[in-house]
């Protein structure tokens, strides 16, 4: 092709594209404008200055149960919303038990300037939230309120229509994909007969399950002065339920302002920041990987004369990453030669894919050996991970009851805990001569004054400890602060 046909070709092209995106976002905007209209329409949005939802239902406790093969753990949830449309400003709490009796009774409150507060009802702790604990709000749907409100979610649609564009008619459904503004898409999904917003899906990295979807179902619309609103609302992980809500709505309740303040006589919690290893005892370290929304994910570290034994690898691959680094820098010349898996659950062993990778044994119960292997072959392509980069077959070392390492520095004696109210099967980790037991999800302390949460979970471990003559003086959580034996004497 000479010169001047080459440019009017490629001028060409870059005008049919251009065309099509126009085609594609002009056709989005149109339903999306319809589906506003359809809900109530702008001038009714406009009049609204809280919405106030009331959910109840039931939740599941997504990818956790009592063993890998059982159902999730299902639960009550109960949350109350309360959403200042002008202002972009959300309360919520929440109050469900998780699995084994654990409480989670959170409020967060979310302004529209981007920061944010959150309290733990029962301990009545405060803490600050920072812009990354926000953006992990958003991600979860449940917790993030704009995404409650069918008409919330178009209006940001609209408010960032720019990036509006229609996929296709799909099913009786109008797909229209939008960017958030922290830039995550999402899909629109529109009923093609009713206009109602039917639900919208967001791909998204598991720390576990991979790549999903994750969804959220808008059902049974009922009109409240002149605003339509679901009355349920289904939330779910490649199309499997996770929470099942009834929701109780009303518009313009007078709600009490203080519910959106910190009281001034409280001050805020501070969690320990993460990978700054604090040393138990010589050669032994406690580590949060993630210390936010009111939690911390513990690992502990263990040197023995030549190597380092690692307890639990939470939530994600990059986290594993700091943990060798840090490790690199506390012991440096010993390898981490052991990852102990103290349990199933995501939060636990989120992170053991880079240590799969590197060929490090995983040590776990016999119970949860198989889903720990296929952990390692689940494939994240949203967010890739070191088993994405340099896959590798996990090496499981499960054991029986007890098995112990000892050398010349220290002896590590590993317990089985079978049975408890919180999974079936769970490594306790014990050094006989420091006294020390780390307990992941049976023992859990607050952080303002620390004190254990009192439930099923910690009157299993305690028998559990007493029935095999463990001597403790300091409880180690995966979750929380160290406790002094004494804190758990009731
Ligand atoms: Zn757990």
């Amino acid at each position: 092709m000479k010169k001047p046909l080459i440019v009017l070709y490629l001028l060409f092209l870059t005008l049919y594209s251009f065309c099509q995106t126009m085609d594609a976002y002009e056709k989005a905007y149109k339903v999306v404008s319809s589906s506003i209209a359809r809900l109530g329409g702008n001038s009714n949005f406009g009049k609204i200055e809280s919405i106030e939802l009331n959910l109840n239902g039931t939740a599941y406790d997504e990818g956790q149960s009592l063993s890998p093969s059982s159902e999730w753990h299902q639960r009550e949830m109960n949350s109350r919303v309360i959403y200042k449309p002008k202002e972009s400003t959300s309360y919520q709490s929440i109050n469900t038990l998780t699995i084994g009796g654990l409480l989670y009774d959170p409020s967060f409150i979310i302004q529209d300037n981007g920061t944010g507060l959150q309290n733990q009802q029962s301990t009545n702790e405060w803490f600050e939230l920072t812009e990354f604990e926000i953006s992990i709000l958003k991600s979860i749907p449940q917790l993030y309120p704009p995404r409650l409100f069918p008409f919330v979610v178009l209006g940001n649609a609209i408010r960032n229509a720019q990036s509006l564009r229609y996929i296709g008619l799909i099913e009786g459904g109008h797909n229209i994909s939008v960017s958030d503004s922290d830039g995550s898409v999402i899909t629109l999904i529109i009923d093609e007969s009713t206009r109602l917003l039917n639900r919208i899906e967001m791909v998204s990295d598991h720390l576990v399950f991979g790549d999903v979807n994750v969804g959220i179902q808008y059902e049974d619309y009922v009109g409240i002065d002149s605003v339509f609103h679901p009355q349920k609302l289904r939330f779910t992980y490649n199309s499997k339920p996770f929470m099942e809500l009834e929701a109780q709505v009303k518009l313009n309740t007078n709600s009490e302002t203080s519910l959106f303040e910190k009281p001034d006589e409280i001050e805020f919690t501070e969690l320990p920041g993460p990978f700054k290893p604090k040393e138990i005892v010589d050669g032994v370290w406690l580590m949060p990987v993630f210390s936010g929304l009111g939690i911390t994910y513990n690992v502990m570290m263990i040197e023995l004369e030549d190597y380092i034994i690692l307890i639990d690898a939470p939530l994600f691959d990059g986290y594993s990453r700091g943990i060798q680094q840090v490790s690199n820098n506390i012991s440096p010349g010993k390898p981490i030669k052991y990852v102990v898996a103290s349990h199933y659950h995501t939060d636990h062993i989120g992170g053991i894919n880079y240590f799969i990778s590197k060929q490090v044994p995983i040590i776990s119960n016999i119970g949860n050996e198989d889903f720990i292997k296929e952990v390692a072959r689940v494939k994240h392509t949203v967010f890739p991970n070191s088993q994405m980069l340099n896959p590798s077959e996990a090496i499981v070392e499960s054991f029986k009851k007890k098995r112990s390492f000892k050398d010349e520095k220290r002896e590590v004696v590993l317990y089985e805990i079978n049975g408890s109210p919180h999974v079936d099967e769970m490594i306790l980790v014990y050094l006989p001569n420091e006294r020390i037991l780390f307990v992941a999800d049976l023992l859990m302390s607050s952080y303002q004054n620390p004190t254990p949460m009192y439930n099923e979970s910690l009157d299993y471990l305690i028998e559990f400890v007493k029935k095999n003559k463990l001597e403790v003086d300091i409880y180690v959580p995966s979750h929380g602060k160290i406790l002094s034996a004494e804190k758990l004497r009731r």
